[in-house]
């Protein structure tokens, strides 16, 4: 489902820019949506956020999707996850490539490292490596080298 701007939600009583439900429905802000893609490695973008949240979702909620991932690495993701957060609630925010808004809870963090991953995948993969595979493991996919082998044919055409 999709609202031209930040929608009110009756059920929190504020504005939301979007949310994944168990019933399986996305919901975004095109406005924020867009904003989002308008740059691509702050870190921040929505539906990066809220697609990771459906990702999770599908392993929970029972369907012919079940185990569309590997249980065993996300279950490594969330425990190297959980010192992640500690260090984010514990040290300044510079600390960490992480927003705050990732210590919510674990869904949460797994959004927010998302969005580091595809937008800033280099200085994820410096920062925790292992982190970094693992979401690369789950995804299957390794921005980092695919921006970098993207990079090394631009220069080379
Ligand atoms: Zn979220």
């Amino acid at each position: 489902m999709i609202y031209p701007d930040n929608y009110y939600s009756t059920i929190t009583h504020k504005y939301h820019k979007g949310e994944v439900n168990r019933r399986g429905l996305i919901v975004l802000s095109w406005k924020s949506f867009k904003k989002g893609f308008s740059n691509q490695t702050d870190g921040l973008n929505l539906g990066l956020h809220e697609m990771a949240h459906a990702l999770r979702l599908i392993n929970i909620v029972e369907n012919e999707e079940y185990d569309f991932y590997d249980r065993g690495i996300m279950n490594e993701f969330d425990a190297e996850a959980k010192y992640e957060i500690n260090k984010l609630i514990h040290s300044p925010q510079e600390k960490s490539i992480f927003r705050k808004y990732g210590t919510t809870n674990m869904d949460e963090f797994f959004s927010v490292a998302i969005e580091c991953f595809f937008e800033r995948p280099y200085e994820f993969k410096q920062y925790n490596q292992k982190l970094y595979i693992l979401l690369s493991k789950i995804l299957k996919v390794d921005p980092d080298q695919l921006y970098s082998e993207c990079y090394t044919h631009s220069i080379a055409s």
